[in-house]
């Protein structure tokens, strides 16, 4: 590609859009190339503040006519996995969520949202309240300021029967690489008045939505999002179990409650350091100066401190009535009492345990602050999410927790997971929090991930999501005929390759 031309770029846009719709200032190119990724920070070229879809026509256009790679992000709270900052420092940030934030829909009988990317799921959840509480929006655990587009983008993830938002999003509006605006789905009938785009997902034709999912070939800049009806009473449940090789029955218990869709949502398997490492900063961190993985009698004491297991699993139901969601809580304690060892946590008790009540507000479509307490379990702000999966098998999932385990210790970090589990597959939310102002705890972080990554790879693991300094090394994992694949559509799609060259390893 030849050399970008950011002066010219920024005059055209400057030209077109006002100058309030450029920003270059040394404060926000330092503001948004910060992350919290072992890499270090990646600086870009500028910032650019998109007010509609014509507008990111018209950047998308002066960026091919000058060469200047583009990073779009809905609100840019992906922590973890690369915040708002690109795959390489230099590219310039459409931030679309800065002035495209509206709701332009709420159905409420069909349950559905149409939004801009900078809806997050704290505007989507005050909005349904203030609309009198009757829908509920799936959020994640994380920033309650996160986007619903961007989340979905990136293939993230809730916890109610609407937890899969990619899953969720029915058409969209996407400004290709080459300045083009398509619409997706039901939205593709060469029509002014459409009325199924956002209700029929499978429409005429091969389903292209998923090309815009951790990629880089267009820019979404409106979405329809399904919601669920929000239900009077929600009642979790919470076992601890004691051992850490207690994930293996952990598993096998629950299986058959999610093929049979027992339990509407999904169970959350958490370890001792994912739940305890929300409250403060390890209280080991300090003697080892960093070097040395959380203790396992340091992990008991916490843990037994705050009345939690190895593993606490927690799902919930949802029902008319308290009364209406007694017996099948009962019928969950009984499957978990044949264990012999789970100790139940009845939802009075858990919405008292701060760890606990971060699961109740997930399932019941509360955005809350309490699981960024994570960023602080070690000081220096480093944090990266190592995001492979199991199959829902108790010996494989077991396995694969002894493997992750031993190589967390190997490199001095503390083993901290969360296992998300379905039906036939768990995703194992793997948190690395380390101190990114330590040199060598910063390589160790990263020499960490990349044997985890190899490591899993050759037990034919992948991953789900993956942070910006690791889209490269994932992408390498992959076979020859899907990265061939990928590159022909990035071409012809963004010819230039001007939209996030780097992301999910396509350039
Ligand atoms: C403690 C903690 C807990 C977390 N829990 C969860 C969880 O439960 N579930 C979960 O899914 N995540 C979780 N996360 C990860 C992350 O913070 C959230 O997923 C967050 O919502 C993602 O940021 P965003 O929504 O602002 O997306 P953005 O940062 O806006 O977008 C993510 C990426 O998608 C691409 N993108 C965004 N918008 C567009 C667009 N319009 N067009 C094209 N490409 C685009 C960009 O490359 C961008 O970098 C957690 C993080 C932390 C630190």
């Amino acid at each position: 590609m030849p050399a970008p031309q950011f002066d010219a770029f920024f005059n055209a846009v400057t030209a077109a859009l006002g100058p309030e719709a450029v920003n270059r200032s040394e404060e926000t190119l330092t503001r948004y190339g910060e992350n919290t990724m072992p890499g270090g920070d990646k600086r870009p070229a500028g910032v650019v503040y998109p007010t509609s879809t014509a507008d990111v026509q018209v950047i998308v256009r002066a960026a091919n006519v000058h060469k200047v790679p583009l990073y779009p992000v809905s609100t840019g709270n992906n922590i973890g996995l690369g915040s708002r900052s690109a795959n390489s420092a230099g590219q310039v940030v459409v931030d679309l969520g800065h002035k495209m934030n509206r709701i332009l829909e709420i159905d409420e009988r069909l349950a559905f949202c149409v939004i801009e990317p900078g809806v997050s799921y704290q505007t989507m959840h005050d909005e349904l309240v203030r609309r009198g509480d009757k829908l509920m929006v799936d959020v994640t655990s994380g920033p309650p300021q996160g986007g619903m587009i961007g989340n979905a983008l990136d293939k993230g993830a809730g916890y109610t029967p609407y937890f899969d938002h990619f899953g969720s999003a029915c058409g969209m509006e996407v400004v290709l690489g080459n300045g083009e605006i398509l619409r997706t789905g039901d939205g593709s009938l060469d029509q002014e008045t459409l009325s199924n785009w956002h209700t029929s997902k499978y429409s005429f034709g091969p389903i292209l939505d998923g090309l815009f999912a951790q990629s880089n070939f267009g820019i979404v800049t409106k979405m329809g999002l399904w919601l669920s009806p929000k239900p009077p009473v929600v009642q979790s449940f919470h076992f601890a179990f004691p051992e850490d090789d207690d994930l293996e029955e952990i598993i096998e218990l629950i299986r058959p409650m999610k093929m049979s869709n027992y339990v509407p949502t999904l169970f959350r398997v958490a370890n001792d350091v994912y739940l305890c490492g929300t409250e403060g900063e390890s209280p080991e961190y300090r003697a080892s100066n960093g070097k040395k993985s959380f203790s396992d009698e340091g992990r008991r004491a916490l843990r037994d401190s705050v009345g939690l297991g190895a593993w606490t699993v927690s799902g919930a139901f949802y029902g008319p009535n308290a009364a209406a969601v007694e017996p099948m809580i009962q019928r969950v304690r009984d499957h978990f009492g044949r264990s012999g060892k789970a100790r139940y946590i009845p939802h009075e008790e858990a919405a008292k345990i701060a760890p606990l009540e971060v699961a109740i507000n997930a399932f019941s479509g509360r955005p809350s602050l309490g699981e960024l307490g994570l960023l602080k379990w070690r000081p220096g702000g480093g944090n990266t999410w190592f995001l492979p999966g199991t199959p829902m098998d108790g010996k494989v999932a077991n396995e694969f927790q002894k493997v992750c385990r031993k190589i967390y210790e190997d490199h001095g970090m503390d083993y901290m997971v969360m296992n998300v589990c379905s039906a036939r597959f768990a995703r194992g939310l793997h948190v690395m929090t380390f101190n990114r102002e330590d040199e060598d705890e910063r390589k160790r972080a990263d020499q960490c991930y990349l044997k985890m990554a190899d490591e899993l790879a050759k037990r034919g693991v992948f991953v789900g999501r993956a942070p910006v300094d690791y889209h490269d090394k994932h992408f390498g994992q992959t076979m020859p005929a899907f990265q061939q694949a990928c590159n022909a559509i990035k071409q012809a799609l963004d010819p230039n390759g001007i939209i996030a060259p780097g992301r999910y390893g396509m350039k």
